[in-house]
């Protein structure tokens, strides 16, 4: 460990923050948006792009997102389901742009706490947190499991769908305060 420079050693080297900016570079180079994408394709599809929906891999090309162009487009050749980079991963439909979401990833990867990577990347800690936990579980999003409970449920989502067609008609079957009173 150096704790003395010399005046004249200093001035040819960097500043003391060498570390810091090599790590910025980094970054920088993860924070292009064709870089972000290229991350997200080889952590949903480390096999090549395939369909979510029936798992075919003959998919075509069908342009890039209207306002994100390095969002690519796909369609199934097998079921012709369409879909994009981020269709059915935790990054469609949150708030945060994509590259910070690479970039929490990049901080969780140098093992920094949720409170670090917060204050670096000035984000919500609660937010922080839910991003980081989605991430540890994988940028797919799992399914949901689906569990009918039976006829009663189905008979619920029944009444309350007459209810909105045909309000009276439900009144008079399920309410009989006001029938001959
Ligand atoms: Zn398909």
């Amino acid at each position: 460990m150096r704790s003395t420079i010399e005046p004249e050693e200093a001035t040819r080297s960097f500043p003391s923050d060498t570390g810091a900016s090599a790590m910025l570079v980094n970054i920088l180079g993860i924070t292009d948006d064709a870089k972000c994408y290229e991350v997200v394709r080889q952590l949903r599809w480390p096999e090549g792009v395939h369909c979510p929906h029936c798992e075919a891999h003959e998919v075509v090309k069908q342009g890039r997102d209207e306002t994100e162009p390095q969002r690519q487009r796909y369609e199934c050749r097998s079921c012709g389901h369409r879909f994009d980079d981020l269709t059915g991963t935790i990054f469609a439909g949150h708030h945060q742009p994509l590259r910070v979401w690479v970039l929490v990833l990049y901080f969780m990867g140098l093992n920094l706490s949720n409170e670090q990577i917060a204050k670096e990347l000035d984000l919500d800690p609660d937010d922080t947190q839910r991003m980081a936990t989605l991430l540890r579980e994988g940028v797919v999003r799992r399914k949901p499991e689906v569990q009918l409970s039976g006829e009663v449920e189905c008979d619920e989502v029944y009444v309350v769908a007459g209810h909105k067609g045909h309000p009276e008609a439900v009144r008079k079957k399920g309410d009989p305060v006001g029938e001959g009173g």
